[in-house]
């Protein structure tokens, strides 16, 4: 079952995705090498519980024999997609990191994504995370009322594909509320005018995982983190979004990211 939300809920939403939103920014001022994840972790935490947010991935239930997600962020170090630990090994020059954050404030949750270099990287990764961030607005701008789901796919893939890239499809964006993952699902990869109808007060998580090479991916043996299997790197970018009026309204914003990254350049 879908959930549509009505005008008041969106707009609890939009407090949900922003404290997300200015949680990755108080990580980017940090994002550098030497610096560990875990370190990151604990900061982001502490910035969510300070707000009277609840971390939201801290405690997901794990699969069959899998323990519970331990942290707060997802830190996913170059060839890793999604879901991974953060660690204590220290970041280094040419990493890339995506960093997933999960909030949960007046029972709706916010959850979205960035994908951060390390120093300096090289131009081929730097292109991959410039085509999978536009390639999420390409998507986002397909959320209209009367559109379905497919078409928000199709441009997604369509332009990752365009520059040989991988789109991973095991793992897609999802309806968000007062639950993290609601129907419908959102693939990164799909026909136009495929799957259910894009309706006013709609809310999703889009959030395309392109790797540099091959699309497909494996699950290593902590029972969480994803990685390509060629061992090439892989961004994630992630929005939340509703639609208000017939048309997209990003409730997340990188604008408080965009601004932290200009500060410590
Ligand atoms: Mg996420
Ligand atoms: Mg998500």
């Amino acid at each position: 079952m879908i959930y549509l939300k009505t005008r008041e809920e969106i707009e609890l939403m939009r407090e949900s995705a922003l404290m997300v939103s200015r949680t990755l920014a108080v990580i980017a001022k940090e994002i550098k090498p030497g610096v560990t994840p875990i370190f990151l972790d604990k900061l982001a935490e502490q910035y969510i519980r300070d707000n009277g947010g609840i971390p939201a991935f801290k405690g997901y239930k794990g699969g069959r024999g899998v323990p519970d997600f331990p942290a707060t962020l997802c830190i996913s170090i170059n060839e890793a997609v999604v879901h991974g630990i953060p660690g204590n090994k220290p970041l280094q020059n040419g990493d890339i990191i995506s960093v997933d954050c999960g909030v949960k404030k007046n029972g709706f949750f916010g959850d979205h994504a960035y994908t951060f270099a390390v120093g300096e990287i090289k131009p081929e990764v730097q292109k991959l995370i410039d085509v999978t961030k536009e390639s999420l607005y390409l998507g986002i701008q397909q959320m209209i009322s009367g559109n379905r789901i497919g078409d928000i796919s199709f441009a997604i893939q369509q332009h990752a594909e365009k520059h040989g890239y991988g789109v991973v499809r095991e793992l897609v964006g999802h309806g968000l509320g007062r639950n993290m993952h609601e129907e419908p699902e959102v693939p990164n990869y799909g026909k136009r005018g495929d799957g259910p109808k894009i309706k006013e007060g709609m809310v999703l998580a889009i959030e395309p995982m392109i790797n540099l090479g091959t699309k497909n991916i494996r699950q290593l043996n902590d029972g969480w983190t994803i990685v390509t299997t060629d061992g090439k790197p892989s961004v994630h970018f992630e929005h939340d979004v509703a639609v208000v009026d017939g048309k997209p309204e990003i409730l997340s914003s990188y604008a408080f990211i965009e601004e932290a990254l200009a500060l410590v350049k």
